[in-house]
């Protein structure tokens, strides 16, 4: 089994990631212009293979977006460690990576990705009414949402979590303490359910988490509520501001899913392909280590479930 990964692309991606914004691939101007190299110029930032005019039965959506050349995906722009705008405009994280991987088995290189920006109350839409082809973005596979759209993964288990002032000022202990208490989390959201629902929270809504940010700082909200590895995120950036209750002990299960047009099921078998394929060969573990293992351990990545 061989990875996705170009030989040492991956040492090439963290450096990309950490060095001071600069856009991934640039090459030196003493290059010669008449190069022979039949390879795409720019390295992705992933350090991915692009299939070079992978073959697909005709009309399917992968045939479709092959041919195009071109795919749009709609993922987090505000997410450390999942979605993330960067310096140079284009998001970086794991979805992005995950996202990145499906492309570039249909031949795209990461510079024909259209990223789009999804919160969490307009993913279904978007889908629905083709603002993008899929959704790669902390996106829980439930089966409210299946009524409207269809998932392929879950490529990781997520769970939801609470997240508080350094120091735990409020002593939250888990989901039970919030009853009556403000909490902040984002409309459309399982967790925004789950905290009101479950927990009688006082649901303080907002369109994408890091708006929870500056009202747990300021003490409207005692808690920030969504997954565990969003919050952890959000604490790595915020150096010394912030806390998960009870080292980040989740009370969900949140598996993440891509998401695409319901009934369109080729291109959600073929989905599960490369997923289950880049957790059998260490794609997925390479993509992980390079953005979200960072700072949190690399999982055991779940099989597909192929509903
Ligand atoms: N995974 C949960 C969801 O899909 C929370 C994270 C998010 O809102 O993106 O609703």
């Amino acid at each position: 089994m061989r990875s996705k990964l170009t030989l040492g692309a991956a040492a090439f991606a963290v450096l990309a990631l950490t060095a001071c914004g600069g856009p991934a691939g640039t090459t030196s101007s003493e290059a010669p212009e008449e190069s022979t190299d039949s390879g795409s110029s720019t390295e992705h930032p992933y350090g991915l293979e692009v299939a070079e005019a992978p073959e697909f039965e005709e009309g399917t959506t992968m045939a479709e977006l092959s041919e195009a050349g071109a795919i749009t995906i709609g993922t987090k722009f505000d997410q450390p460690l999942f979605g993330l705008v960067g310096p140079d405009g284009a998001p970086e994280g794991f979805d992005v990576a995950v996202g990145s991987l499906i492309a570039a088995e249909l031949g795209i290189p990461f510079e024909s990705i259209e990223w789009t920006e999804t919160v969490s109350a307009n993913r279904e839409t978007f889908i629905e009414n083709g603002t993008v082809d899929l959704v790669a973005a902390t996106y829980t596979i439930n089966d409210a949402r299946k009524e409207v759209i269809d998932f392929a993964g879950p490529y990781y288990e997520a769970g939801q979590a609470l997240m508080v002032q350094a120091g735990n000022p409020e002593g939250l202990t888990g989901p039970d303490d919030v009853a009556g208490l403000a909490v902040c989390s984002v409309e459309g959201s399982t967790p925004a359910a789950r905290i009101v629902d479950e927990y009688g929270a006082e649901l303080q809504a907002t369109d994408a988490y890091s708006n929870c940010l500056d009202p747990l700082r300021n003490g409207q909200v005692v808690a920030v509520t969504t997954d565990n590895v969003i919050l952890a995120g959000f604490v790595d950036q915020n150096a010394g501001e912030f806390e998960l209750v009870n080292d980040g002990e989740t009370f969900t299960e949140e598996p993440y899913g891509i998401g695409l047009t319901k009934g369109d099921d080729a291109f959600r078998d073929w989905i599960n392909d490369v997923l289950d394929e880049a957790v059998a060969d260490g794609t997925m573990a390479e993509l992980w280590e390079q953005t979200a293992g960072t700072v949190l351990p690399t999982p055991e990545f779940p099989a597909t479930d192929r509903y």
